[in-house]
């Protein structure tokens, strides 16, 4: 698909009655690198997405595997865009916390996991309200890394649900994942045409729902279910950027 008919598409779902634009964070208006708390972020795909959500009949969403709050914190994006934190567990305005059995169920799967880490200079685990990250990036000998990620996936921890992405495995004591979110947001919105973007593997069970008035934009190489694809962050940003000027014309019309 070259860029001409992606633009075409882009030109004709600015002019859908309800327009929800998505976009995952990292590796997507973010880009990856192996402090996670520094990751220079594209200003101007946010301000795309605030231009987006501050329209009428128009959201913006970032949808992230990251926990809300730090996903609020280094977003720096304005109120017009709503930010939903852990595949979707989390929302804007919510507060989540976990059960007692879903509390003991993420502790185990602590407990198993900090012996693996602290044999693996490098290796980390995340603590999100509803989750547990094993994260790899900064091993610097691959070979481990790859390793415990498969060592990790085989503890089939009771009760969680176990994924994959880059130099990650997550464990969630919640099914929530991009695809139900998306699912639940179409139903909730009545939104006659969505946009998501997003690099990872758990960007495809977003792409799996999304139906033929839809498009999906898969960021870098690898498999997907998206039907269209951008090299980096700043294919990202021409898209959202387009997308952006093209609804602001058509509804000041
Ligand atoms: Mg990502």
């Amino acid at each position: 698909m070259d860029d001409t008919s992606l633009d075409s598409i882009l030109d004709s779902l600015s002019r859908v009655p309800r327009l929800l634009v998505i976009s995952d964070f990292d590796g997507t208006i973010a880009e990856l690198q192996d402090d996670p708390e520094t990751v220079p972020v594209n200003r101007d795909s946010v301000t795309a997405l605030e231009t987006l959500g501050g329209l009428p009949d128009t959201g913006a969403v970032i949808l992230s595997g990251r926990d809300l709050a730090t996903l609020r914190r280094l977003a720096g994006a304005g109120a017009a865009v709503d930010l939903v934190g852990s595949h979707g567990a989390e929302s804007t305005g919510d507060t989540v916390a976990p059960t007692v059995e879903q509390r003991r169920r993420l502790d185990a799967v602590t407990e198993l996991l900090e012996p693996l880490v602290d044999g693996c200079p490098g290796a980390a685990v995340e603590v999100k309200p509803l989750h547990r990250v094993l994260h790899t990036r900064r091993v610097p000998d691959r070979e481990a890394g790859e390793r415990l990620l498969r060592r990790a996936v085989e503890l089939c921890p009771e009760g969680l649900h176990v994924s994959t992405g880059k130099c990650i495995v997550e464990f969630s004591a919640v099914s929530v994942d991009k695809g139900t979110w998306i699912s639940g947001a179409r139903e909730r919105g009545g939104w006659d045409a969505i946009v998501f973007l997003g690099d990872d593997v758990t960007d495809e069970n977003g792409f799996g729902v999304l139906g033929d008035g839809d498009l999906g934009i898969k960021v870098g190489d690898g498999p997907t279910a998206a039907g269209h694809r951008v090299a980096d962050t700043d294919g990202v940003c021409a898209v959202l950027g387009r997308l952006a000027e093209a609804r602001s014309a058509y509804l000041d019309r």
